[in-house]
């Protein structure tokens, strides 16, 4: 229970099925907006402490994530302790989809690391409380490359006043799915881009259709441009790359930009503007809530369009309240929180 308490969390269920080799943990961290959703990780764990862990983490993480997306989503999350490569996966999986069914509701399972939307159909089969199945709400990345463009203009206006990207450079490092639609709509506003990636084919496809110059994937933090787009794996930004950055934006999809708190700190005393990863990259899990009530497609985009307007109200909170950005996106993902018990909230302990 301290540890419940440490990190906030409302309720944490742990479920076994010897015979189906199953061993999970689902933890919901709030349901204050809403059941709270997140994916489903499938993971080899040293132990059960470190699953424990890290599922407290990111269920955590993604009420912070849902509440800026302005979903009337909680945050929650699961892990399933074992190797997802072992025999008897679907045994393991129906278990994971009564675990959650018993829940009845409060939690909302998706995929994660180590589950597919192939694993949700199994869990389907269990419970009504899952999303991302095959011809569901479909791949998010269309939906979430649109949130980083509308995150990267709102950074834009609060910086040089203008969100035109017309003619701004733009280095994108890691061209796959959220990168490449990202690429096609900044070149649709006439940005220029410099890309990189560990995958020549897929840089060679945004040089052919965007006419984007390419760099070796070392050199990317070197380049000389406005703004930056970590658009590959966590911890783009640590004390190495910070030194090398000559961007004034910093603007991306992916997760976990900030090796540690502290690189976030070390960019706004460097001037830097940066867009909080968990704000901009909120479309995913938007196509998510899409899917879950309802709705289509164009109301996704609609909705993750309107990341703009957050972007620009964390990065306004930062100035008027003097924190980084990253403190910024927690106070107001916390106001909400508090906005919907009806009661207010002192500032943040960031
Ligand atoms: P992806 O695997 O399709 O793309 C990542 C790309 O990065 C790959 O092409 C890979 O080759 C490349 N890459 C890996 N290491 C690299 C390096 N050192 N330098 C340059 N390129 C490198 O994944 P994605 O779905 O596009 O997701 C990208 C990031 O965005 C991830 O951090 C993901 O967690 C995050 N994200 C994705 C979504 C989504 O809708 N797909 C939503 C929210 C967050």
């Amino acid at each position: 229970m301290d540890l419940l308490a440490s990190h906030g969390h409302e309720q944490v269920s742990f479920f076994q099925d010897v015979h189906a080799r199953y061993r999970g943990i689902i933890a919901i961290h709030s349901t204050a907006l809403g059941p709270a959703l997140g994916g489903t990780r499938f993971w080899a764990y040293t132990s059960e402490a470190e699953a424990l862990t890290d599922v407290l983490r990111l269920s955590r993480a993604m009420t912070y994530k849902a509440a800026t997306a302005g979903l009337a989503l909680g945050g929650g999350k699961s892990v399933i302790i074992g190797n997802s490569e072992a025999r008897g996966r679907e045994a393991t999986l129906r278990a994971h989809g009564r675990h959650v069914e018993a829940l009845g509701g409060r939690y909302i399972t998706a995929e994660d690391v180590g589950t597919s939307p192939a694993d949700m159909a199994v869990i389907r089969a269990e419970t009504r409380f899952v999303v991302g199945l095959e011809g569901g709400s479909g791949d998010p990345s269309p939906v979430t490359a649109l949130g980083v463009y509308r995150g990267m203009k709102a950074c834009a206006q609060h910086r040089w006043n203008s969100d035109s990207l017309t003619g701004k450079t733009v280095t994108v490092q890691g061209v796959g799915h959220v990168g490449y639609f990202l690429c096609r709509d900044l070149h649709a506003e006439g940005a220029r881009l410099v890309v990189s990636d560990i995958v020549p084919q897929k840089v060679k496809r945004v040089v052919t259709e965007f006419g984007a110059r390419a760099v070796a994937p070392d050199e990317i933090y070197g380049v000389e441009a406005d703004i930056f787009a970590p658009c590959a794996l966590g911890g783009a930004i640590n004390d190495k790359t910070l030194k090398q950055l000559r961007v004034e934006i910093i603007a991306g999809g992916a997760n976990n930009q900030l090796a540690e708190p502290r690189h976030g700190d070390l960019l706004e005393e460097r001037g830097l503007t940066y867009a909080p990863d968990y704000v901009i990259n909120g479309g995913g899990l938007i196509n998510c809530g899409a899917e879950l009530a309802g709705k289509d497609e164009a109301w996704a985009l609609a909705k993750a369009s309107e990341i703009y307007d957050t972007v620009l109200q964390v990065l306004t909170i930062a100035r008027e309240e003097g924190v980084p950005s990253y403190a910024a996106a927690d106070r107001l993902a916390e106001r909400r929180i508090a906005e919907t018990r009806g009661r207010t909230k002192g500032p943040s302990s960031r």
